[in-house]
C-alpha cells in the first residue's frame, strides 16, 4: 500500500509500527503535527480486520487531535496510537510494558491516555515504562464531567448566535445518550431551566434523568424527529446522515459524540437547512483541557480554559455566517490556521 500519498496521511510528521514478539505488540504510533507542543492522544485497543485499517484509523484519529488540541488553545500537538488485536482476549502485563518502552524511545514526543479499548489499569502498567502518559487515575480525575460542562457553555454558544440570547431557561432541549457526559450535561440543562428530552438504550439511565431532571423520555428513533430547539448527540458517532438529517427539526446541534457527522458533506446540508452545527471537536474538548492540567492539577484553572469553548465556538459561527461556508470546514480551517501560526513563531 502507497503510504505517503494515503489521503490519510496528511503530512503526518512520524508514523511508528512498533512490534514485539513475545509479548504479541502490533501497534501504529502516528505524530501528525507538534508545532503546538508535543503530540498528545489516546491509544486505541481494537481488533482490525487489517493492517491497513488499523493505520487508516490511526491516522484520521491522530490528525483529529491536532486539531481538537488547537482549536481547544492548548500547547499539545496531536497523535494516537492504536494496539491491534482483541482487547478482550489480548491484554497482557507483557503487551503493554512492551508499548510503554515504544512510547518511552519517542522522548517525549507523543504522549499517551486511554481510548477505546484501554482501561486506567493498562494504562498504570504503560507507566511503569514510561511518564509519557496521560490521565492516570488519582490524578485529574474523571474528565467526563468537565467534557459536559463545556458542551453546556457550548450550547449556550450556539443559542446565543441562532436565538439571540444564551438563556436557556424554557428551551426544549433533546439529549441523545445519558453516560458520563449526557448526565451531567442534563444537569447543567436542568439546573437553568431547560425543558429535557431524552433517550438511551439503557433504562436505569433514562429513569435516573427522568426522577432527577424531569425529563421526558422518547425513543431511541424518535429523538431525530423532536420538535425541539436544541439536539445535543451524546452517544454515537455518525448520528447526522442521510436517514436522521429530513427528520430533524432542531435549529440547533450541539453535543458530546465524537464524529457526529456521518461524511464531511453533511455539514453543507445542516447548513444548506439553517440548522447550526456545532462542530464535535471543538464542544467536547472540555475532557482533553482538564487533562492537560494534571501536573499540578487546579479544578478552577480548567474550568476557566473550558469556559474558552464559548468564545472560540462563535468565532466558528461568526465566520461561517461571514463565509456562507458549514461550520465544520471553517473549524478545520482555524485549527489548520492555529498550527501553521505556531510553526512561523
Ligand atoms: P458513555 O459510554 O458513558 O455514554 C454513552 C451513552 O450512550 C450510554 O449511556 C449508552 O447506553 C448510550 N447509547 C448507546 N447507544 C445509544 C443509542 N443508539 N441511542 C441512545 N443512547 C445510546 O460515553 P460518554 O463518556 O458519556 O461519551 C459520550 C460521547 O461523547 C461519546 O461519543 C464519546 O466519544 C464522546 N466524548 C466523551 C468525552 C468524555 O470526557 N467522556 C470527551 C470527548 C468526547
Amino acid at each position: 500500500m502507497a503510504v505517503f500519498n494515503l489521503r490519510a496521511y496528511d503530512d503526518h510528521e512520524q508514523i511508528v509500527f512498533c512490534r514485539d514478539v513475545d509479548s504479541g505488540l502490533k501497534a501504529i504510533i502516528c505524530v501528525h503535527n507538534t508545532n503546538l507542543g508535543p503530540a498528545v492522544g489516546g491509544c486505541r485497543m481494537w481488533d482490525y480486520n487489517s493492517d491497513e485499517g488499523a493505520l487508516i484509523d490511526a491516522l484520521r484519529l491522530s490528525r483529529g487531535m491536532t486539531y481538537k488540541n488547537a482549536m481547544a488553545g492548548l500547547k499539545m500537538g496531536g497523535g494516537k496510537s492504536v494496539i491491534i488485536g482483541n482487547s478482550k482476549t489480548m491484554k497482557s502485563e507483557e503487551l503493554f510494558r512492551a508499548f510503554g518502552r515504544f512510547v518511552e524511545k519517542l522522548s517525549g514526543k507523543y504522549i499517551t491516555a486511554e481510548d477505546v479499548g484501554i482501561n486506567p489499569n493498562d494504562m498504570a502498567i504503560v507507566n511503569k515504562e514510561t511518564n509519557y502518559v496521560l490521565g492516570l487515575e488519582g490524578k485529574s480525575g474523571d474528565p467526563s464531567p468537565v467534557t459536559a460542562y463545556g458542551v453546556y457553555k457550548g450550547i449556550k454558544a450556539a443559542a446565543k448566535h441562532k436565538f439571540g440570547s444564551d438563556d436557556l431557561n424554557g428551551r426544549k432541549i433533546s439529549v441523545q445518550g445519558l453516560g458520563h457526559v449526557g448526565y451531567y450535561l442534563c444537569k447543567h440543562l436542568h439546573e437553568e431551566g431547560a425543558k429535557l428530552f431524552v433517550t438511551d438504550i439503557s433504562k436505569e439511565s433514562i429513569e435516573r434523568v427522568v426522577n432527577e431532571f424531569n425529563a421526558t423520555a422518547v425513543g431511541i428513533d424518535d429523538i431525530y424527529g423532536l420538535d425541539v430547539d436544541i439536539y445535543a448527540p451524546c452517544a454515537l458517532g455518525a448520528v447526522i446522515n442521510d436517514n436522521t438529517l429530513p427528520q430533524i427539526k432542531a435549529s440547533v446541534i450541539a453535543g458530546a459524540a465524537n464524529n457526529q457527522l456521518a461524511e464531511d458533506r453533511h455539514g453543507d446540508i445542516l447548513l444548506s437547512k439553517g440548522i447550526l452545527y456545532a462542530p464535535d471537536y471543538v464542544i467536547n474538548a472540555g475532557g482533553i483541557i482538564n487533562v492537560s492540567f494534571e501536573e499540578n492539577y487546579n479544578r478552577d484553572a480548567a474550568l476557566t480554559k473550558v469556559d474558552e469553548i464559548y468564545g472560540t465556538l462563535t468565532e466558528v459561527f461568526e465566520a461561517s455566517k461571514l463565509s456562507g461556508r458549514p461550520t465544520n470546514v471553517i473549524a478545520d480551517e482555524l485549527a489548520r490556521q492555529r498550527v501553521a501560526d505556531a510553526k512561523n513563531k
